[in-house]
């Protein structure tokens, strides 16, 4: 018989864009993880922190060492379960949990659809390492900024009116400003040599601050985001001038359909998605790391179209007996996510889920109790939970746990 909570080890990546040091929540969390050989250094960015089974980053299993897939494939009825397995026709875990820690922009990107990701899968294993879409949920643990889908069209037409953006309209206006004429703009924008790029910049930056109506932020942003990269990289003109800028605080929580347009921008999150590692890159990330601008362009989506529409709001979580755990259930995905939050001497129980759930603990100290036995929670303290167990969390000191699920 295999316990129904594994005590988990995990490991950061160091993308440029991660946070250095100790400033990064994704390396403290690794660092609190008891019983690790994880060494913090502080000159070090450390961008990601991955708690699943994914190949490129796997987790452990804390007291034997072993890779927890390896643990999943021994136990699969009692850890997955056989509604998971079927659903999925695979004993892995469907979702990717991760904590990120960003410094600075990460590369403006897309997930492509199923299709496109088997199409380039089989063409390019190397670079798209799975056939799967990667819809993802980005949840704030503080002030988090993001590129997220397209503003309305009304409002980027508007935009696109300044004098400095003429040369990326269409040459034969159409009446409407239409996703069409929205394609043709994203994709000249990205096309635009070094020197367009940075000349629109400078004349963005010279106009009076009112000709960019409510978007006054974006000759403000251009300085900044030419400091990260540079005043001709790409990126910039299509997130300040095309897409919705995020300004979100603790506890909100957006979501990425496939083939839509993102780039985060600063902050410490928790990310989810379904199991996969597929990007194609655009800006925000040097000339030779991006993807075709065509391959971009031609399989971008329109959706959202709206800051509204981005945004994936808590709904009340039918299996969090006290509740104190709110659910994050995107549209047509793998997985879904709970949060809970205990103040000190508080609990809450969660029925059980037919399938497997991984949960972090971010803050706070407290006890979980599943299947007669107790566990100490703290944060960087990551577990797998079994299908089919109840759990019960109760928190010593004011207690906030993330849990990917899927059933
Ligand atoms: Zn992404």
């Amino acid at each position: 018989m295999v316990e129904k909570v594994i005590q988990l080890k995990c490991k950061c990546n160091e993308y440029p864009w991660g946070r250095i040091g100790r400033e990064s929540l994704a390396a403290t969390l690794c660092e609190k993880t008891p019983g690790t050989d994880f060494k913090l250094d502080e000159k070090t960015p450390y961008a990601e922190m991955w708690m699943g089974t994914y190949p490129e980053l796997p987790s452990y299993v804390l007291s034997t060492g072993e890779d927890l897939q390896d643990v999943l494939d021994r136990h699969p009825d009692e850890l997955i379960g056989k509604t998971v397995a079927q659903k999925f026709n695979h004993t892995k875990l469907p979702y990717l949990p991760k904590v990120l820690s960003i410094a600075k922009a990460l590369p403006l990107q897309l997930h492509p659809n199923k299709d496109l990701a088997s199409e380039l899968h089989a063409k390019k294993p190397d670079q798209f390492t799975d056939p799967n879409h990667k819809p993802e949920i980005a949840l704030a643990l503080g002030d988090f900024e993001a590129f997220c889908g397209f503003k309305p069209l009304k409002h980027i037409q508007r935009l696109m009116e300044l004098p400095p953006l003429q040369a990326f309209m269409p040459r034969v206006k159409k009446p409407d400003f239409d996703d069409q004429t929205l394609k043709h703009v994203v994709k000249a924008m990205l096309e635009a040599s070094d020197d367009a790029v940075r000349k629109t910049n400078d004349a963005l930056m010279d106009l009076p601050k009112e000709q960019f109506g409510e978007d006054t932020y974006i000759p403000e942003m251009i300085p900044r985001l030419s400091k990260q990269y540079d005043k001709s990289d790409n990126g910039t003109l299509v997130a300040l001038v095309t897409m919705n800028y995020l300004q979100l605080k603790k506890g909100d929580s957006i979501y990425i359909p496939a083939d839509g347009i993102h780039a985060y921008l600063s902050g410490d999150i928790i990310e989810c998605m379904a199991r996969s590692n597929n990007v194609l890159n655009t800006g925000f990330c040097p000339r030779a790391d991006r993807d075709s601008v065509d391959m971009f362009t031609s399989c971008l989506t329109f959706t959202p179209h709206d800051a509204k529409e981005c945004m994936l709001p808590s709904e009340s979580f039918k299996k969090s007996k006290n509740g104190k755990s709110k659910l994050y259930a995107p549209p047509l995905s793998e997985f879904n996510m709970y949060a809970t939050s205990l103040a000190d001497g508080e609990s809450d129980t969660i029925g059980k889920i037919d399938g497997p759930s991984v949960m972090i603990v971010t803050e706070g100290e407290g006890t979980l109790t599943a299947d007669g036995k107790e566990y100490k929670l703290s944060a960087g303290y990551i577990f797998l939970i079994g299908q089919g167990t109840e759990i019960e969390l109760k928190a010593s000191k004011a207690l906030e746990a993330f849990t990917a699920f899927a059933e």
